[in-house]
């Protein structure tokens, strides 16, 4: 009988998963804790548990399996299959999809998470836009760029780093070397230090309350209508849009999807974004504009990205 699964494999600075795909649906997933500092080859033996285990659970023999992918936060070199960097893991090429492919005992496709996000969105949204862009806020701003159906590569495959464009001269200093980056400004993180900021010097600012600063805690600020995260939500959006329209105004691409975990509250600060890149986009009198809307399948679209590229 013909294969009919894939294996898509997302990991991720603190967590990993591993889904079984059938078609656009994931039939089986499991999640473990990344702990790279436990070492990569311990990963790579806890990654070949997990794998083994879903086959298992699932009666399944490698003959079942058409493909395996991965997504990895950083810079891989699809000819040589290297993370080449990744700032985050603390890799600096590593052959790493020849050790995955070695310990799984099958071919492994290695791929950035955020192309790969982009890709299964980009599928799971049906979504026809020859030209797409899947911009994920998170602890940083990744970015997957999908035209013509498929990913965008750089010349060294390190394309997307929207993250590490400019967006306030003599800003603060980024880990890329620059300063100013658009992701120490309008990431999910810059967000909550915006917040954590402002509350200092504002005594009756719902946050005390909170046992944990985090997004969660900044939209129960915005949805009890406290003054001064409202502040800080009005400045995020006005930062984030003039990210975007800088995107935008080069590329006018026909869809952007804004993913991440804060996109599951996107209702509470993207129509505010829009309705600022409405107004400012340099294409504002065409009859045609980029469509910008929330991503709508969350950590799955990582996961049917990787299985399916
Ligand atoms: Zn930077």
């Amino acid at each position: 009988m013909a294969a009919k699964y894939y294996i898509g494999i997302d990991m991720g600075g603190t967590h990993s998963a591993i889904a079984l795909v059938k078609g656009l649906n994931i039939v089986d997933k499991s999640e473990f804790a990344t702990s790279i500092s436990r070492g990569i080859d311990n990963y790579v033996d806890r990654l070949k548990e997990a794998f083994e285990e879903m086959l298992e659970r699932n009666g399944l023999s490698h003959g079942d399996i058409i493909s395996v992918g991965m997504g990895v936060p950083g810079s891989v070199n699809l000819d040589t299959g290297m993370v080449e960097y990744a700032n985050n893991l603390g890799f600096n090429n590593v052959p790493f999809r020849d050790m995955v492919s070695d310990a799984l005992g099958i071919p492994v496709t290695l791929d950035n998470d955020a192309n790969l996000a982009a890709y299964g969105e980009f599928l799971l949204s049906k979504s026809h836009a020859k030209s797409f862009l899947m911009v994920t806020l998170g602890t940083g701003i990744g970015a997957g760029i999908i035209l013509d159906g498929e990913i965008y590569r750089g010349v060294n495959f390190a394309e997307g780093e929207i993250g590490h464009m400019t967006i306030k001269y003599d800003g603060i200093t980024c880990n890329c070397g620059r300063k100013g980056c658009f992701e120490a400004y309008a990431s999910a993180k810059a967000l909550v230090k915006m917040a954590c900021d402002a509350m200092q010097s504002h005594p009756e600012c719902s946050l005390w309350k909170s046992s944990k600063i985090d997004g969660k805690a900044v939209f129960a600020a915005i949805e009890q209508g406290d003054p001064v995260i409202k502040n800080v939500m009005n400045e995020y959006t006005f930062l984030l849009s003039e990210g975007l329209l800088n995107i935008i105004n080069i590329f006018q691409p026909e869809e952007i999807a804004i993913g991440g975990g804060i996109s599951a509250r996107a209702d509470l600060f993207l129509p505010d974004v829009i309705e600022r890149v409405k107004q400012k986009v340099y294409s504002r009198d065409s009859k045609k504009n980029t469509i910008i809307r929330a991503a709508q399948y969350g950590n799955d679209c990582g996961l049917i990205g990787a299985a399916r590229i």
